[in-house]
């Protein structure tokens, strides 16, 4: 006979965790169906060199935030293990000279950091962290909330709509404005509006093309920024980004723990082929292996296009709909390149291989927007960037348990190959693009490509297989 539960949630990524932890919590008999031997999804630690098991690498996600309080202290996640290590000033040198650090919250070193390539830009900045907390406020709140289903007449929906309406009267005309526009606009334009130097805009662009398959001029590219400048939503506070102790990997665990501690029931190595539909409802699960798990309820976390087109099946859900999921675009080209080093770079703008505070935050290559532009219209011509974008970090700057003493793990988020990349394995010219990607950086910190002693290169096939 098929196993029952109240709930099934496929998938044992962080966003399955929670679900089946809060699922649990409410009591309900939940179990969660992860593919692969560990959960995490791409919240994962792992140890990517057989011939060095010593060097943990936060291998696809890097860097915490936008992760709610709400659910941090709901679901106890500290008493679990959640632990945050904030991270240092964003950090870029140049190939001309000098470098530029900027901090998520110190108005007065950011002033100082902002002068040394324009006064103008420096009296900018505390007005521009004004607007956007003030944008914060609006925007926050609006990711814990439930869409209203505007357009439609059901009394139900019409109260959703009005009751999001009314919750945000205290706004004014100006605010309403300036959120629609940033919807529209791209970063390039939003901080031409702002700043003049091409350094402090090109520090400020990262977050707008950060995990995008945009480059900087591209519509929309500006609330890609509002969006990751939240930080910490739900409590609507403009937030700093930090390290989880143990790497991305511990935030899934300490998930994992909180829904086991509620009577979650979790289960690897169990790939659900596809739903189980009965008079139209979700009945349950088919794993790929033939058994069969029955739950009232059944949560998906995988991407719409797998978790309506394959397990759900086009023929129980309406045309217009499922043409609607048919047509969702999601591409991406990104590559993550994790590196153990003997020794941190020693940059010729901040010289010195011992840690210092350029070291602990996200150590940037995205010296300008155009040259972050230029990366991206490669990408999208159909070839890899000839000098890629990347936001990198170094997380043993705070976690000494990753790896051995004195060495370091190095992160690197990088952009942009061709988004069809993730159709086949382009192992030669992965290696090819890794290659130049250390070589600009090399050019920065000359030590830089000396001191790799191990990379793994994961790029959008294997992402998407492994
Ligand atoms: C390279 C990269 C870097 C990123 N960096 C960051 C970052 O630094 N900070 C940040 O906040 N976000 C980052 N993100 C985004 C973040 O990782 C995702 O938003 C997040 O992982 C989504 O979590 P999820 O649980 O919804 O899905 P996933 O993490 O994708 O988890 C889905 C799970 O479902 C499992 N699964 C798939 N198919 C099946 C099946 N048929 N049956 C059962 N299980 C199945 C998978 O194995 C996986 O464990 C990054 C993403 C990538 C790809």
């Amino acid at each position: 006979m098929a196993a029952t539960y109240d709930a099934i949630v496929v998938g044992g990524g962080h966003n399955g965790l929670v679900a089946a932890a809060y699922l649990a919590r409410s009591g309900a008999k939940t179990v969660v169906l992860e593919g692969r031997y560990k959960t995490g999804g791409a919240a994962t630690t792992e140890a990517p060199w057989p011939d060095a098991p010593e060097f943990q690498v936060t291998r696809l996600s890097y860097v915490m935030s936008l992760l709610p309080p709400t659910i941090i202290r709901e679901l106890e996640l500290e008493r679990h293990g959640y632990k945050i290590y904030p991270m240092g000033p964003y950090y870029q040198a140049f190939r001309e000279g000098g470098s530029i650090k900027l901090y998520a919250d110190d108005a007065k070193r950011n002033h100082e950091e902002v002068s040394r390539w324009s006064k103008k830009d420096a009296d900018a900045m505390p007005r521009w962290d004004a607007w956007l907390e003030g944008l914060a406020d609006v925007l926050g709140p609006l990711l814990l909330t439930v869409p209203p289903n505007i357009g439609s007449r059901k009394p139900r929906d019409l109260a959703g709509t009005l009751k999001l309406a009314w919750s945000n009267r205290g706004l004014d005309v100006r605010t309403i404005a300036d959120v629609t526009r940033l919807m529209t606009m791209s970063i390039a334009d939003l901080l031409d509006d702002w700043f003049e130097s091409p350094q402090v805009k090109g520090a400020l662009a990262v977050n707008g093309v950060i995990g995008t398959w945009a480059g900087p001029y591209e519509p929309g590219t500006a609330y890609v920024m509002a969006h990751h400048s939240i930080g910490d939503v739900g409590d609507g506070h403009l937030g700093n980004w930090g390290f989880q102790e143990g790497g991305m990997g511990g935030v899934s665990s300490a998930i994992e723990r909180a829904a086991r501690s509620h009577g979650a029931e979790i289960r690897t190595n169990a790939r659900v082929a596809r739903l189980i539909i009965e008079g139209g409802q979700a009945a349950g699960v088919l794993l790929d292996d033939g058994e069969e798990i029955r739950a009232r309820v059944v949560v998906s976390t995988l991407h719409p296009r797998t978790a309506f087109l394959e397990q759900v099946g086009a023929e129980n859900l309406p045309d217009d709909f499922a043409a609607d999921i048919e047509r969702w675009k999601s591409r991406s080209g990104v590559v993550k390149i994790n590196l153990a080093l003997a020794e941190l770079p020693d940059f010729i703008a901040d010289p010195g291989s011992n840690l210092q505070e350029h070291h602990s935050g996200s150590v940037e290559m995205a010296p300008t927007i155009e040259y972050i532009e230029k990366a991206f219209q490669e990408a999208r011509q159909g070839w890899p960037a000839t000098r890629p974008f990347s936001d990198g970090v170094i997380p043993t700057a705070f976690d000494k348990a990753l790896c051995p003493e004195g060495n370091h793990i190095m992160s690197l988020f990088t952009q942009w190959v061709p988004a069809d990349w993730s159709e086949e394995p382009h192992t030669a010219e992965l290696e090819a693009y890794a290659d130049r990607m250390i070589d600009c950086y090399n050019e920065l910190a000359p030590n830089f490509k000396s001191s790799i002693l191990h990379r793994d290169i994961v790029g959008p096939y294997e992402m998407e297989h492994e």
